[in-house]
């Protein structure tokens, strides 16, 4: 691996939002490193997994303009509509994209699958210089640039810094900058199943006392389940057989797309909320869930993610100098409100729906009520819920 002296722009980060930028960049003139600590192909690899995503129109308009239009039609299943309910309760809203005037609310892709698309373009592209598996070690100033110590391969001198290393950020962590943590203390299951009946490209989110259960289409006749439980839930839920698995699921969804057939692996994510005070720093900046990591509960993450990494490409545009501080306020003040609000939206709905008081549960029925009756409260719904928040152009 050739690891050169010095670059414009260290990416360090090559998962989904890290990658993005990277492409995003490349008709920019600078001279951009991935630093990534994983290999590409790595079967482990934390950011390229099962997990189902769930993208919304503003993400799929840039990743296509990123060079990843034709993969997204191929393989990200539209959804037509979206079913919210509140299990044994009588709030219940459905949602029609055609009602809306749209052909889809969003796109569902796993995100090993995105990240095949991703990679492979910016693998091919000469300006981007692709280091994995490499590991940030620590960082200095040097002659008032960064300089990046990798684990094992010498060192990398950098005028800007992005940290898109996810919630545990060692970006975060060097430049000393402080976050605000919330643990959940709830854990997302996921895995694959196939129902009785075609899903005909509708989402389901169903609020159920354990936390929300979200069924997303995908390809063939399969569906993306995100199960919301509390920790020692979902060590038994891990735990079981397929079989009782499948009946648990069967219980708590209910027979809407018939009997579950078959359910795939399982695997889990702990839920905590990890949000950065501040993202930027000398000639440094955070993006993604490095910045924010918030709950799936609205499918809100990457979306966010995408769209720093959109806004600070545009930021760079016609730079001569990609650290200065101007830029990076310039950035920082044109992401501030988008992921206030998407943090906020977020924690919010994550523990209105986790509440299993009567209060939180009048509340939930009385909300999805309302939202059932009033359209305008239905768009917003709509827009919120598919993390539709702010247009990047
Ligand atoms: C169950 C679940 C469902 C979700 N569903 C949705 C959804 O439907 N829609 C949506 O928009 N979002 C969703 N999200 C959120 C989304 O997955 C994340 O927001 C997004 O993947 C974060 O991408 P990232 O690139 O910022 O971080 P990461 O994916 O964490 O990538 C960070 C990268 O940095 C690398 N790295 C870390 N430290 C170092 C180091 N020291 N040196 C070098 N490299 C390093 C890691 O190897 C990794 O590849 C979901 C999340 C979960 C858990």
């Amino acid at each position: 691996m050739n690891i050169p002296e010095k670059v414009d722009i260290a990416i360090v980060g090559g998962g989904l939002v890290g990658v993005s930028l990277a492409l995003a960049l490349k008709d920019s003139g600078f001279n951009v490193a991935v630093i990534e600590a994983f290999t590409p192909t790595a079967p482990d690899h934390p950011a390229y997994d099962d997990r189902t995503l769930v993208l919304n129109p503003v993400s799929c308009q840039v990743l296509s303009r990123l060079g990843i239009g034709d993969a997204l039609e191929q393989h990200g299943v539209p959804i037509t509509s979206i079913h919210v309910s509140d299990r044994g309760r009588f709030g219940r809203v459905l949602l029609e994209a055609d009602q809306h005037g749209l052909d889809w609310f969003g796109r569902v892709i796993e995100a090993w699958r995105l990240g095949q698309a991703l990679l492979q373009l910016a693998q091919d592209c000469s300006q981007i210089h692709w280091l994995s598996p490499v590991r940030l070690d620590s960082i200095k100033s040097r002659d008032g640039n960064i300089e990046l110590s990798l684990d094992g391969h010498g060192a990398i001198t950098t005028r800007l810094l992005v940290g898109a290393d996810g919630a545990s950020s060692k970006v975060r962590d060097l430049l000393s900058l402080p976050a605000t943590r919330h643990d959940y203390q709830q854990t997302a299951v996921i895995c694959n199943a196939t129902p009785g009946k075609a899903h005909q490209g509708r989402a389901y989110e169903r609020f159920t006392t354990t936390g929300p259960l979200a069924l997303l289409p995908q390809a063939g006749q399969r569906v993306g389940v995100v199960w919301t439980v509390s920790d020692q839930q979902a060590e038994d839920l891990l735990k079981m057989d397929d079989a009782d698995f499948m009946a648990r699921l069967q219980q708590r969804f209910g027979y809407r797309l018939g009997y579950f057939q078959r359910v795939g692996e399982r695997t889990s994510y702990p839920l905590k909320l990890v949000r950065s005070d501040t993202n930027t720093a000398h000639r440094s900046v955070l993006i993604g869930n490095a910045s924010h990591t918030i709950h799936p509960i609205s499918a809100q993450g990457f979306n966010l993610g995408l769209r720093d990494a959109a806004a600070l490409a545009e930021c760079l545009q016609g730079q001569h100098d990609p650290g200065e501080a101007a830029v990076l306020q310039a950035y920082q003040q044109q992401r501030q409100a988008d992921q206030d609000d998407t943090v906020r939206y977020t924690d919010t709905l994550a523990r209105l729906y986790s509440n299993t008081s009567t209060t939180g549960r009048l509340l939930r029925t009385g909300g999805l009520l309302v939202h059932q009756f009033v359209p305008s409260l239905q768009r917003r719904l709509v827009l919120n819920a598919m993390g539709y928040r702010q247009h990047v152009s």
